[in-house]
């Protein structure tokens, strides 16, 4: 079996809408085989694709999992500045948008949004009009929704709150291997189903001091998100090689600060036992027949 170079994982964006800059918006690269594909585009990805020496240009399609701002802002930079005629940039094909019922509205709008510096480029710095195109392609139930050279995305629905509609999670198939990514999402049995045995199992959570559990705009907020302890029963369940931690929801007000990654994980061990990363931006993950961890630190930032 592979060592799990042929099949990658990196975090690109491991926050939330708090514009901290440790943490970027939500933002997942995968490389299977020679594809490469982004799951959301949250504040800074491009940023961090920068960093891995990975043009804007070259990602194949971009998956969507629902339409919160914090993962669809940074949409535009994705596609306009993948577009430029620079090493970073390049694309003369059109971007690939996979996402729920709802996707192609946010694409026209942004389409009409930026047609002004649509029609300067193409006019003055001769960037081809292909490369600017958006293709997009909608779905509205759990299947399949990419399927290319091996590599197969299954979409399935999660729960982010009654009128947070819709909500999706994806898992990623490659060479006998699955990744599975939850989306954003409250404690949520599809997540067991379609991520049960995988080798590598991405998941949201939620964490707030006992001091601020009780404020209203909080418990909200918590509502629409998965606790630790209900995250270590989702791992239970699934029982992946791997879980990880990404879009750490780390709740906080002026006089009480967030909890720390120790209390993040203390809270998980309460209902979870087996190997757990909490993820960071840029830690990658080589799926192959173990998943091997890099850290950031092992790079340059
Ligand atoms: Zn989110
Ligand atoms: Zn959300």
């Amino acid at each position: 079996m592979s060592s799990g170079a042929d099949f990658k994982v990196t975090l690109l964006g491991t926050g939330t809408p708090i514009p901290v800059p440790g943490r970027f918006g939500p933002c997942t690269l995968i490389e299977a085989g020679q594809q490469k594909i982004l799951i959301d585009a949250g504040r800074g990805g491009t940023i961090r694709l920068y960093q891995l020496g990975v043009p804007i240009g070259v990602i194949e399609a971009l998956l969507l999992t629902h339409f919160h701002s914090d993962h669809t802002v940074g949409i535009p930079d994705l596609w306009l500045t993948g577009w430029l005629n620079s090493h970073f940039g390049t694309r003369a094909k059109p971007l690939r948008v996979i996402g729920p019922c709802g996707a192609r509205t946010l694409m026209r709008n942004l389409e009409k949004a930026y047609a002004a510096d649509i029609k300067i480029r193409v006019e003055d710095e001769k960037l081809p009009a292909a490369g600017v195109a958006v293709e997009v392609e909608e779905f509205g139930t759990d299947g399949v929704v990419h399927e290319k050279n091996g590599v197969r995305v299954v979409a399935f629905e999660v729960d982010h709150g009654d009128v947070i509609k819709p909500a999706y999670g994806y898992r990623i198939e490659y060479g006998g291997r699955a990744v599975v990514i939850s989306g954003d999402t409250r404690y949520n049995d599809n997540v067991v189903k379609y991520g049960a045995g995988a080798d590598l199992l991405i998941h949201e959570v939620a964490i707030v001091r006992p001091e601020l559990a009780s404020v209203p705009h909080i418990q909200r907020i918590m509502a629409h998100h998965t606790t630790a302890r209900e995250a270590g029963s989702i791992f239970e369940r699934a029982q992946p090689k791997l879980a990880a931690f990404t879009h750490i929801v780390f709740l906080a007000s002026d006089q009480i600060p967030p909890a720390t990654v120790d209390e993040l994980i203390e809270e998980t061990r309460q209902t979870y036992a087996g190997p757990l990363e909490v993820g960071e931006d840029l830690m990658s993950f080589e799926v192959g027949e173990k998943v091997r961890v890099s850290r950031p630190g092992d790079k340059e930032m």
